[in-house]
């Protein structure tokens, strides 16, 4: 495996590297061919207790940093899995966690952090506003003691891998708030309960081996006291949990760009043509050296985000950032490692193709590449806003 800077996170990545060595190639492979669910992998992942990672002791979880679960995600992605399976289970909870009732948090979290209960799914994303969230036309009407929900979501994922989905809906209509990211609230869907009784899923094949829905809400009842902190207050909720779930996706994207990177580098070594090994040719070199300097540059903003996040300080732009370089460098590398397995990248057997695959999504979710860029132009070089 390919050396990197020691850092004082040495016992988790070899314990969630001596885990992951159970699932070998021949496992995600498998999987990814059957377009199927890591069910054993995420379970052993559970049992050891790492997606409770950030949830607190008193609920039962290991009350680590961002910084340690980052390193979770990262090994995760670094032996060849795909964090995206199981992701939302270790960062969806923060929105309870930080706006939920005590009663919530006391009846779902300890759940949460064993296992018994999976929160692996949020709904944000609609089919006809896309990125433009404050725009949503989802729903939730208060009628007595429930809440009645009306509307359609859009690449919610993993929601037949999960018992809880965190559901962004509007409860005051557009025209009648003052700003628009006001009224939209934020609930937990039983989904054992609403599946059949007012909400439809129909799963979207797709790309990657990424299991993703359409959801159709028809007169779902929600019951009042699911509302997550105060009605209307929903997007502000939502935004808080962004930053975590950023800055754990520039780990696992950084966990994909040293996964591509050793097994090019070991490539390149081993495939003689023209009677040296290809690695020997400047051309091979610089690409794959390049993509490892973007690499350990997004690293570097990768921790800066942590030990803000960790700090309690505000951390978007480096958040934003941290995603940004890294799903540009995990792609950057994936380019070089198919390039340079010529042929053979292609391959099934090789998966690199599956990485491939799977590390592009990074560029459009959970927030598209252009949008970070907007982002930065506005908050930080003081631009006007563009959209
Ligand atoms: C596999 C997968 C899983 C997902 N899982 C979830 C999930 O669990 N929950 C959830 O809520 N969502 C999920 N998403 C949705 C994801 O967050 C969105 O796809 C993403 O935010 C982009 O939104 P959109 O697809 O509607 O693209 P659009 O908003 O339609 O944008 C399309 C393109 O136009 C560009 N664009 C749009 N507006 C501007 C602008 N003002 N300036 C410049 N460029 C612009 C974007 O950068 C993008 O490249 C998932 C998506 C995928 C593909």
């Amino acid at each position: 495996m390919l050396k990197t800077a020691p850092d004082k996170y040495q016992d988790i990545r070899d314990a969630v590297r001596a885990l992951c060595a159970g699932f070998p190639d021949e496992y995600h492979r498998r999987i990814d061919a059957q377009r199927g669910y890591p069910e054993e992998f995420v379970d052993a992942l559970t049992k050891a207790g790492w997606l409770a990672a950030l949830i607190p002791q008193e609920y039962g979880g290991s009350g680590l940093g961002l910084a340690e679960a980052s390193v979770i995600m990262e090994e995760i992605n670094r032996s060849g899995g795909n964090s995206g399976a199981c992701h939302g289970q270790m960062y969806n909870m923060g929105t309870l966690l930080r706006h939920g009732s005590d009663a919530q948090k006391q009846a779902c979290l300890p759940r949460i952090a064993s296992g018994e209960l999976r929160l692996q799914s949020m709904g944000v994303t609609e089919p006809s506003t896309g990125s433009d969230t404050t725009r949503i036309r989802t729903t939730a009407v208060r009628q007595g003691d429930r809440y009645v929900v009306n509307g359609q979501k859009v690449w919610i994922s993993r929601v037949q891998h999960s018992d809880l989905m965190i559901l962004l809906a509007r409860t005051t209509p557009l025209d009648e708030v003052r700003k628009k990211s006001e009224g939209m609230s934020i609930f937990l869907v039983d989904l054992r309960d609403a599946i059949g009784k007012g909400l439809t899923v129909r799963p979207i094949p797709n790309m990657v081996n990424h299991e993703t829905n359409e959801l159709f809400f028809e007169n779902l009842e929600v019951p009042a006291a699911n509302l997550i902190g105060e009605e209307g207050r929903g997007f502000k909720y939502i935004l808080d949990g962004l930053n975590a779930e950023r800055t754990l996706i520039a780990a696992e994207c950084i966990g994909d760009g040293y996964w591509f990177i050793d097994r090019v580098t070991k490539y390149v070594n081993e495939r003689v043509v023209f009677g040296r090994p290809i690695g020997q040719n400047q051309g091979v070199q610089f690409p794959i050296a390049e993509a490892y300097i973007e690499l350990e540059a997004a690293n570097l903003m990768r921790w800066k985000a942590c030990e803000l996040f960790d700090a309690q300080q505000p951390c978007g732009a480096q958040a934003n950032m941290a995603k940004h370089l890294a799903a540009t460098a995990s792609w950057q590398a994936a380019n070089a490692c198919l390039q340079f397995h010529g042929g053979f990248g292609f391959a099934d057997e090789y998966d690199v193709e599956r990485k491939f695959r799977e590390t592009r999504l990074y560029q459009v979710a959970p927030i598209s590449t252009n949008l970070v860029l907007a982002y930065v132009a506005e908050h930080l070089l003081g631009l006007p806003r563009s959209y």
